[in-house]
């Protein structure tokens, strides 16, 4: 699981002043984070109440039509690519409404934007874990480890906030639907074991480092692939992400089907009472968490071989030479690295 679940219902317990400050701080939090689109549970939460949800709905209106005239002011398409985009345009719009192909066409202008900014990622915030900016851009971000141009030209800004809620503890991450940007958010950290932790010896320390390192690359691979979606992406064409959204949904059908199926709890348990945003949110989560997997555990992901085919060349699409299996032997080199360098403030 790339992070906990984020508490999108209610508040328990008795109400103490306490309480009451926290649940406003919570409301405030969470009115806050509809500005954000996507993030995995957050985006879940808040798309069937905010504004969020008008925003669905104005989209549904977006016709296949719309979309076709959009790719053909870039580029005019022959007869027969525009009957199968628009042939592909259609099952999405019957099966999602026309939201997502709006949500592709405000992806695409904002990538626009964004090429012509500059390429480097910002790092900020990770310091409360024990890291350096220099360790999460040389881990965390390295371009090595993960397709071309996938964190360079896909996400401008990568945060760690603290965060206390009420009733949510770990971490928590979140991506931008359009800019790509990751925010991390440390929940509920034990003050104690903090402290515990500063007067620890350096191997315990070292532990610590590594937890958290995992804590943080599981989350990464997933908001990864976010970042670099049908709609997240700054390197696809409009034509590319219709046929990416296209063909990811019919992949997600087809494994629906299978016994052996690659499967997660996370996807498994997305409820909404709207069918077709809960199928959308699915595909969309689906293809987030085929990306981590296929990043941070290519080997148990080769046991699902079409779920591992479909992502491995939904990706190799974009960037021939990766190759998963390379990229983990780097990292682990990596890795080691950081761990030998010695925490300086305890964390
Ligand atoms: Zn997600």
């Amino acid at each position: 699981m790339p992070f906990e679940k984020f508490p999108v219902e209610g508040v328990t317990s008795e109400e103490t002043p306490r309480h009451t400050a926290e649940k406003q701080e919570k409301k405030t939090f969470r009115k806050a984070l509809h500005k954000w689109l996507i993030g995995g549970t957050l985006l879940l939460g808040a798309v069937e109440g905010g504004h969020l949800l008008s925003r669905w709905r104005e989209g549904a209106f977006v016709k296949p039509e719309d979309y076709v005239e959009y790719v053909e002011k870039e580029k005019p398409l022959e007869d027969n690519e525009k009957q199968s985009l628009y042939n592909k345009l259609k099952y999405l719009k019957e099966r999602f409404s026309g939201a997502p192909l709006r949500e592709m066409m405000d992806g695409d202008k904002e990538s626009k934007k964004a090429k012509r900014e500059s390429k480097t990622t910002e790092v900020s915030g990770f310091e409360t874990l024990g890291f350096t900016s220099e360790e999460i851009k040389n881990y965390l971000l390295n371009p090595a480890f993960y397709p071309r141009g996938w964190v360079g030209d896909s996400v401008p800004r990568v945060t760690l906030e603290r965060k206390t809620l009420v009733d949510a503890k770990g971490l928590l991450a979140q991506t931008h639907k359009l800019s790509g940007e990751i925010r991390f958010f440390l929940l509920d950290e034990d003050k104690q074991e903090l402290e515990r932790l500063e007067t620890a010896g350096i191997e315990k320390q070292k532990e610590f480092k590594l937890l958290r390192l995992g804590g943080l690359e599981a989350a990464f691979g997933h908001e990864l692939g976010h970042a670099n979606s049908w709609s997240g992406s700054n390197n696809l064409t409009p034509l590319e992400r219709a046929n990416l959204l296209y063909q990811t949904t019919l992949a997600f059908g087809e494994a629906q089907g299978q016994p052996d199926s690659f499967r997660t709890h996370y996807v498994e348990t997305i409820s909404k009472s709207d069918p077709q945003i809960e199928h959308y949110a699915k595909v969309t989560e689906w293809y987030a968490e085929l990306c981590g997997e296929y990043f941070n555990h290519p080997n148990s992901l080769k046991r699902h071989p079409q779920e591992f085919e479909f992502i491995n060349a939904a990706i190799k699409s974009q960037d021939p030479d990766f190759d998963p299996f390379k990229a983990g032997k780097l990292k682990i080199g990596q890795k080691v690295d950081i761990l030998e360098s010695t925490p300086k403030n305890g964390r």
